[in-house]
């Protein structure tokens, strides 16, 4: 538990999907790179290249994580930018007559709408859905592919039901059917929190975002694998090989580096620790009448969604709140908006009006995680519906 300056109160965040606080080794590098190293890693002057050294040790960092070259790996805006980068550049650089795009039907908005886009300029977009049994295979990706598809994308870990898809099984069986298609990976929710390797994964392409692993906001990557093309969307000065034009930010790169230095080393014993705390949650609010669990067993630990049946999940997320305890209503980036995800996942009716989304870090404490389940039975009987 901890004290919020800015609110004055203890609180229980536990809407860690949504973002992570910055740990203090990426502040201190952002830091750093504000008051002591601020040059523009173009300039051809010292300044500049100290700046040009922090971003390469950044990204010689985010590659070594995903088993990756320095090469392959760009700065961007954020995953957001990435995703919209891995479709539409794939899409005007191989799309001139393969114009098909197969992605699954429960992909972060940052894709499913950049598909909608796509779709809108003659591109047939194909969604995947999960079977009746609620998860995904990967022989519906292969029937949906043929010698016009150009791109699969598939995320790793659902961010609002902490589902973790068959990439590895999709991408390999995609390339050994249809060699060209080129796979992306938004890898956002399993970043550092999984094991990644792109080419375990399969994925010429990867889309990460710093602020998820307690990096800053407005910052994120793609990797990119040697020899796939991939038309940039921002163009100007030609910073990241003419891929995503603009003067890096230096602070928001060295934390990103920062972040993933430290947390690179225990990502086995944090995924099982958040393990721990998953089973510690789930044991607690089990007798709570009416309250079902939407995330499967077999999940990422690390997003737990859940149902208040009966009860709307604004009202109870702002009575948690009032108790200090802040949690998600499916998923932060829809503001409010319920997302056609848990749907897909057959979660639906008042179920979904219900859904609330808990995501813990292995900071998270078992007390926090009690005060939650106090508060969620609490709300349970005094909500009013
Ligand atoms: N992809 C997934 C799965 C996400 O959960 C998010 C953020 O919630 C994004 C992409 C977008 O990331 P960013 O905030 O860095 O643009």
């Amino acid at each position: 538990m901890v004290r919020n300056e800015r609110y004055g109160k203890m609180s229980i965040y536990l809407d860690n999907a949504a973002t992570t606080k910055p740990c203090g080794e990426a502040v201190s590098a952002a830091v750093y790179a504000m008051t002591e190293n601020y040059g523009n890693p173009s300039s051809l002057h010292r300044a500049g290249l100290d700046a040009q050294l922090a971003v390469d040790k950044a990204r010689k960092a985010i590659a070594a994580s995903i088993g990756a070259d320095s090469s392959e790996i760009y700065f961007t805006s954020g995953a957001t930018e990435s995703n919209n980068l891995a479709l539409r550049g794939i899409s005007a650089a191989y799309g001139r007559k393969r114009r098909k795009i197969v992605i699954s039907s429960v992909e972060h908005a940052s894709v499913d709408e950049t598909a909608s886009a796509l779709e809108k300029n003659g591109f047939e977009i194909v969604r995947i859905s999960p079977r009746d049994d609620g998860r995904f295979y990967a022989d519906d990706f292969i029937s949906a592919c043929d010698e016009n598809t150009c791109l699969v994308s598939m995320m790793l870990v659902n961010n609002e039901t902490g589902y973790i898809m068959p990439v590895r099984e999709t991408f390999m069986a995609v390339k050994r059917s249809f060699p060209e298609i080129i796979t992306h990976c938004d890898c956002v929710q399993g970043y550092m929190k999984l094991p990644i390797k792109a080419a375990s994964l399969g994925a010429d392409l990867i889309s990460l975002s710093a602020h998820k692993i307690h990096g800053v906001k407005g910052v994120g990557a793609i990797y990119i694998k040697k020899g796939v093309r991939v038309i940039p969307i921002v163009t100007g000065g030609k910073q990241e090989k003419g891929i995503r034009s603009g003067t890096e930010s230096v602070p928001l790169i060295a934390a990103f580096g920062a972040a993933v230095d430290k947390f690179r080393p225990t990502i086995a014993e944090r995924y099982e620790r958040v393990s721990q705390l998953k089973a510690h949650l789930l044991e607690k609010i089990g007798g709570i009448e009416n309250v079902a669990v939407n995330s499967p067993s077999d999940g990422s630990p690390y997003v737990i969604n859940i149902s208040a049946v009966g009860k709307r999940s604004e009202i109870m997320l702002h009575f948690l709140e009032s108790k200090g305890i802040y949690v998600s209503s499916g998923s932060a980036c829809s503001k409010g908006q319920q997302s056609g995800v848990l749907g897909e996942f057959g979660i639906s009716g008042k179920r979904a009006d219900g859904a609330v989304r808990i995501s813990i870090t292995a900071q998270t404490t078992e007390e926090e995680l009690d005060e939650f389940a106090e508060a969620l039975a609490e709300g349970m009987t005094k909500i009013r519906g």
